[in-house]
């Protein structure tokens, strides 16, 4: 047994999914009591009944739920910090993938990337996450865009070895791979490897994009996805609103992910449906651009928010705090929806909130101790990790050391 107590406040985020309000569920001095990877009893330090072998003092500090990082691109090969310049220069997004940049080069990497590197290169990025507090990621495939390259990387995602959960996505239409005249023609092939993927995955995803695949594409491949029991979500409104959350609603996704340009049509749609808005603002951010979702509209509309790093080669970060400040200076969220969206939405948003994403008896025991007095210090003090300590299945699995 594990007991956590006299924590200043802690977040236990109980109650299930945010939709108009946000807020956190706070104990004061609180304590959480742990046997195995179990969360058994939480409340008050000194109403708390059960004791512990192990103890942590937590004074001073904020006890939250690990981070859950909803949308990561986490498997790759190389990097691409030479993009950079070519972004401050002025070239777009859409303009260094015609270059055979962007997707398209990383792509070239990983295919000609080995088992080993590829394990190697993503432990070190679940490393980094680990640290800044994530204990669960969504990871996407769609660096390989052919068969055995894209099961070479949903076997990373499976079989790697680490505290950090994670939950594989198969994302094969990411782009159009240049062995193939065009996306109807790509699709097509997609579709037939989709049996051989399904058992790897647990949801599907596209880049519905102008210019990538078409809102029809997307909507036929989705469904064909489902058939093979894979829970759909999508890249929608990135660069172009063309209807892709109109196809997300149709399809029933579980998310619809980026945002950016939705329309209020869009939103409406989306607010009559299930879907969790996941907000990615450290992409536009390393696109250099001033334009962020509109995350108030979705919160005005009642539309669930997650937040999600969108690790990958151009936005590469593995920090949820990083992607917490940017919310709430970039979209104007209050420090309480970006927690929020940080663990429970985010939990929703892969399906997993009865497990993670909030410190109620029963569920899994990831939680965090920060090195912050109130949770108000989460984003405000920012571009440091605010993290002293990370609680994994019941046990600390990282410390911060400093002699
Ligand atoms: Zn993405």
């Amino acid at each position: 047994m594990l007991l956590i107590k006299n924590a200043s406040q802690l977040l236990t985020l109980a109650g299930g999914l945010r939709k108009e309000s946000y807020d956190l569920a706070i104990i004061e001095n609180g304590a959480v009591l742990i046997d195995g990877d179990r969360i058994v009893e939480v409340g008050e330090t000194r109403e708390l009944k059960g004791s512990a072998e192990q103890e942590i003092d937590a004074s001073g500090h904020v006890v939250m739920p690990g981070f859950v990082d909803p949308h990561t691109h986490l498997v790759f090969a190389g990097t691409r910090e030479n993009e950079l310049y070519m972004k401050l220069q002025g070239y777009s997004y859409l303009d260094i993938l015609k270059q055979g940049g962007g997707i398209l080069r990383t792509v070239r990497a990983t295919r000609n990337a080995s088992l080993s590197q590829l394990f190697s290169e993503t432990k070190h990025r679940l490393n980094y996450m680990l640290i800044n507090g994530t204990t669960t990621a969504e990871a996407k495939s769609g660096y390989g865009l052919n068969l055995d390259t894209e099961l070479k990387m949903l076997r990373v995602i499976n079989e790697i070895d680490h505290p950090v959960d994670l939950v594989p996505t198969f994302l094969g239409a990411h782009a159009v791979p240049p062995e193939f005249k065009s996306s109807g023609e790509y699709i097509e092939y997609l579709k037939k490897i989709i049996p051989d993927v399904a058992p790897h995955a647990k949801f599907i995803d596209i880049f519905c994009e102008k210019g990538v695949f078409s809102a029809e594409e997307s909507e036929e491949y989705l469904m064909e996805g489902k058939k093979y029991g894979l829970i759909p979500k999508i890249h929608a409104d990135e660069i172009c609103d063309i209807g892709c959350t109109g196809v997300a609603v149709k399809v029933g996704a579980i998310s619809a992910d980026h945002l950016v340009k939705s329309s209020e049509e869009s939103i409406e749609a989306m607010r009559k449906s299930k879907i969790i808005a996941v907000l990615l603002p450290a992409t536009p951010y390393m696109l250099l651009s001033r334009e962020y979702a509109p995350a108030r509209k979705f919160i005005e509309s009642g539309i669930p928010v997650a937040l999600a790093t969108d690790l990958n080669p151009n936005a590469y970060t593995e920090s949820m705090q990083m992607v917490i400040s940017l919310a709430i200076t970039q979209m104007c969220m209050l420090p309480e929806e970006a927690i929020a969206a940080s663990t429970i939405n985010a939990a929703a948003a892969i399906s997993m909130e009865r497990e993670i994403g909030s410190i109620e008896p029963g569920k899994q025991a990831d939680m965090l101790i920060l090195d912050a007095p109130n949770y108000m210090h989460i984003g405000y003090h920012f571009g440091v990790n605010l993290v002293n300590a990370v609680i994994k299945r019941g046990r600390v699995v990282w410390q911060k050391h400093i002699t």
